[in-house]
């Protein structure tokens, strides 16, 4: 097992702004506490969530363990039905809290029948429209025969899950024509970790979440449609801001995931990636600080089609303006030798509002200054 011990951003930020909530606290300002700030600040009291990102080949199931409770998260194609049910066995699963399908493609979905059939299932959450497919006939027959009756959760409703929650990101609007637009999203978190997975939403469900108002910020972004150029925008990358992605698909899939634009913007912004294809079913636990990881992340940025060439010069022109005004800040910064170096943090930035840095605390100075305090260049701008 490999420790990342590393402090992410993230928890600075938190520790930064905790004596802050504490003046408000004593003021007797009733405000309420972040889980986050609160599991940080008491050390290890958060309990474990550890996920597993199972190879289900060109496909996606996720299953969460946490303090005796189960969510499965999709469950893969009709192909790896029988291997889904068989590795929840294996981690001793018998009853499933939440079973959760994102969109009624057979690729998320047919596998979830076979956990119907299996286990205890006690909630299943679904999205609200109605595919044409005998499968997903199937899927309604399992859970009127579990006694069970589909929810369709609203954007920002949240749930209990073991030591931690999950909070429903999508879908804000049901396409009529879309089935992967009209993905179940959630927002997943364990103290100061959090992991968002967004089924196969693509960028028109992807601008609505980051419209919402819904900090999407986590350190593990299961990107969209297995890595398809359909999703993972810039500005939802920029909102998401993860540290590790990890992209589920099948080795040698027809649909040559994941596309090279997708993997340009992740090597970018040296997001540390994990793949299924190339390493197979990976887990991760969560104590609320750390993650534990069972392997390294393979950091393999190559497109699924050998020949993909990508777009990326046609989509970085097509960016926000907020997007250019911020490219051209830093190249103005890194122009003049000029960096920007927050309050906090052993990092040096192009500009002044990188990841969650204050932009009224951040200060300028030569490259060579921040060397010369033993900063480093951030791995997110540089
Ligand atoms: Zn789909
Ligand atoms: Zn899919």
């Amino acid at each position: 097992m490999i420790q990342v011990l590393k402090k992410t951003w993230r928890q600075r930020l938190l520790s930064l702004l905790l004596p802050i909530l504490l003046v408000f606290a004593m003021a007797g300002v009733e405000m309420k506490v972040p889980v986050q700030a609160a599991g940080n600040d008491a050390g290890a009291q958060t309990g474990e969530m550890k996920v597993h990102f199972l190879d289900v080949g060109q496909g996606l199931s996720i299953l969460v363990q946490s303090e005796g409770k189960t969510m499965i998260y999709d469950g893969g194609d009709k192909k790896t039905s029988r291997f889904v049910v068989a590795y929840l066995k294996e981690q001793g699963v018998t009853e499933i809290d939440y079973l959760i399908s994102s969109h009624y493609d057979a690729d998320h979905m047919a596998g979830l029948i076979g956990c119907l059939n299996v286990f205890d299932v006690k909630n299943v959450i679904s999205s609200n429209y109605v595919h044409t497919s005998k499968l997903y006939k199937s899927f309604v027959k399992a859970v009127k025969a579990d006694g069970l009756k589909m929810k369709h959760p609203a954007v920002g409703k949240t749930y209990e899950f073991g030591s931690g929650s999950f909070e429903i990101l999508a879908p804000a609007v049901i396409e009529k024509n879309g089935s992967n637009n009209n993905s179940v999203a959630i927002k997943l978190t364990n103290g100061g970790n959090s992991f968002v997975f967004t089924g196969d939403a693509e960028h028109e469900s992807e601008e609505r979440m980051c419209s919402s108002g819904v900090d999407l910020s986590c350190d593990v972004l299961v990107p969209g449609h297995h890595g398809s150029a359909t999703a993972t925008s810039w500005d939802f990358l920029q909102k998401t801001v993860p540290e590790y992605a990890v992209i589920s698909c099948g080795a040698d899939n027809k649909y040559g995931h994941p596309d090279k634009d997708t993997m340009d913007k992740l090597k970018s912004m040296e997001i540390q990636v994990y793949r299924t294809d190339k390493q197979g079913t990976i887990t991760v636990t969560s104590n609320g600080t750390d993650l534990s990881w069972s392997a390294s992340p393979c950091n393999d940025y190559t497109p699924g089609d050998a020949s993909d060439q990508g777009t990326q010069v046609q989509q970085t022109e097509a960016q926000s303006v907020q997007g250019q005004v911020g490219q051209q800040t830093a190249s103005q910064a890194a122009e003049g030798g000029k960096v920007w170096v927050s309050a906090t943090g052993s990092k040096y930035h192009k500009t002044n509002h990188c990841g969650s840095m204050n932009p009224d605390t951040a200060k300028q100075e030569t490259e060579a200054e921040a060397k010369a305090q033993g900063l480093e260049p951030c791995k997110k701008c540089y």
